[in-house]
């Protein structure tokens, strides 16, 4: 399995950190149009000059509304949305392997084996949803195995391809 390069990586986290920025920029700017729109609107309600403070709430809240889908972080959110009729706590397990060229240091939760390798990582969430959309996460815990581990407390994760050695060797000849 390659891995992504790590000039890659940079890139996403910056343009992560690009799109989180024009985001917040997005959302703040927003909020402030809304506020003074909402403003003029009070204090000029009634005439016909209130139309200029409308226009301005409108696209305040449309900046608002577009800065938290640039958001990546919000984005993320999105993507792990429940079903929209979800309200209330709702606990997550996420399960996904961690390749050895991740530098990081798990132990694993069963054997106690602290080797920087491959594995499998777990990650419990624990969150709050309103229409489905994650709003706050109260807890979050992650669990590493070892491959040996793995194998043991999850064996469907091997049915796939551990008993056909052959079918294995021509993916990686490729
Ligand atoms: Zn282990």
């Amino acid at each position: 399995m390659p891995s992504k390069p790590s000039s890659v990586e940079l890139a996403d986290t910056v343009s992560d950190l690009l799109y989180g920025v024009a985001g917040w920029l997005l959302l703040v700017l927003g909020v402030a149009a809304s506020l003074s729109g909402l403003g003029g609107l009070v204090q000029q309600a009634g005439t016909t000059t209130a139309l200029v403070p409308a226009l301005v709430l409108g696209l305040g809240v449309l900046f608002a509304i577009s800065g938290m889908f640039v958001s990546p972080r919000f984005r993320r959110r999105i993507d792990r949305r429940h079903e929209r009729s979800r309200f209330g706590q709702v606990e997550t397990v996420e399960s996904g392997t961690v390749s050895s060229a991740e530098d990081r240091h798990e132990r694993c939760v069963r054997c106690g084996s602290g080797q920087n390798g491959s594995g499998l990582a777990r990650r419990f969430r624990r969150e709050y949803v309103v229409a489905g959309v994650p709003v706050w996460t109260s807890s979050e815990k992650h669990n590493f195995y070892c491959p040996r581990c793995a194998l043991n407390e999850f064996p469907s994760l091997s049915t796939t391809d551990a008993n056909d050695s052959t079918a294995h060797a021509t993916v990686e000849t490729e």
